[in-house]
């Protein structure tokens, strides 16, 4: 069962459910999707030793002899990857999607494709019993998916993994919702949590997938609205973190709650008893 812990935005509580469930069950496996700013291993405390996995794309390289320039390549290329500078077609490898159309639309025969390591993927085996990895973007690469899609591979479907994805509402976000079997929505009970939920649930809705909330720093009413969004649109609350200082004080100094409160563990556990009620 794969679960995709999701928000509309950063610091909503998203990686604070992710090891916090991950750390109350038994033999999951957790993957911290979040590949442009990875932070769970803060809270997991990972050994990844040289545990290191490139990961690489093609991107076109143009040979200017064989290149006339018509630029039917440039026109074609929906990511501006490709440029026209007088004679000369250049590549932005970091823009390129790896599609391969380029090289298919030249009659001249001058593309062809080197590999481009765009990121690596990261990982410890046994760590407080979680299976961890961790993708990390390449520094100036454009596009997160390739990265994503390879720690995404490594999922054992005979184990229970937590995927916690990039935070926001573009493609990255989706690549994880879509390859997950459970969307658990993370949002905060303020307008701008409301606003972001909104946009999330917008976003994930053509995918179909079951999916419940978690409150973040839920304070008693001030939980209303959030509460009324959820019923209006059948998403059930599955759980709730309360507004509590202490809380915020074992996140700045990456302790994970339930191990400084093992109390904590048996709710986690409910949460996914009631994720898998609802799958
Ligand atoms: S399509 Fe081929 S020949 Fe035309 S500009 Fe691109 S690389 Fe050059
Ligand atoms: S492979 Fe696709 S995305 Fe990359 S430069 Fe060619 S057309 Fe553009």
């Amino acid at each position: 069962m794969k679960i995709a812990v999701l928000s509309g935005k950063g610091g909503a509580g998203k990686t604070t459910v992710a090891t916090n469930l991950a750390l109350s069950l038994p033999g999951v496996q957790l993957f911290d999707a979040d590949v442009e700013e990875p932070n769970a291993h803060l809270f997991i405390n990972p050994h990844f030793g040289d545990r290191i996995e490139s990961v690489r794309r093609n991107v076109p390289v143009i040979d200017p002899d064989q290149c006339d320039p018509c630029p039917t390549c440039v026109q074609f290329c929906q990511f501006n990857a490709l440029a026209k500078f007088g004679k000369r077609i250049v590549v932005y490898a970091e823009a390129c999607h790896s599609c391969g159309g380029c090289k298919q639309v030249c009659t001249s025969n001058a593309i062809s494709e080197i590999e481009r390591e765009v990121g690596v993927l990261r990982w410890d085996e046994n760590i407080s019993g979680i299976e961890f990895w961790q993708g990390e973007l390449s520094v100036g690469e454009e596009s997160s998916v390739p990265v994503i899609r390879a720690l995404i591979q490594h999922v054992d479907d005979r184990k229970i993994a937590i995927l916690d994805a990039p935070p926001g509402t573009a493609c990255p976000a989706v690549e994880v919702a879509s390859e997950s079997d459970f969307c658990l929505l993370v949002a905060e009970p303020t307008p701008f949590g409301l606003h972001d939920l909104q946009m999330t649930v917008e976003t994930i809705e053509p995918l179909q997938k079951p999916c419940g909330l978690v409150i973040n720093r839920s304070q008693g009413d001030a939980d209303r609205a959030i509460e009324a969004y959820a019923r209006d649109r059948q998403i059930p609350v599955l759980f709730k973190l309360p507004f509590d200082r202490s809380i915020a004080e074992l996140y700045a100094r990456g302790i994970p709650l339930v191990e400084r409160d093992p109390s904590w563990k048996p709710r986690f556990r409910e949460l996914f008893d009631r994720i898998r009620s609802l799958r």
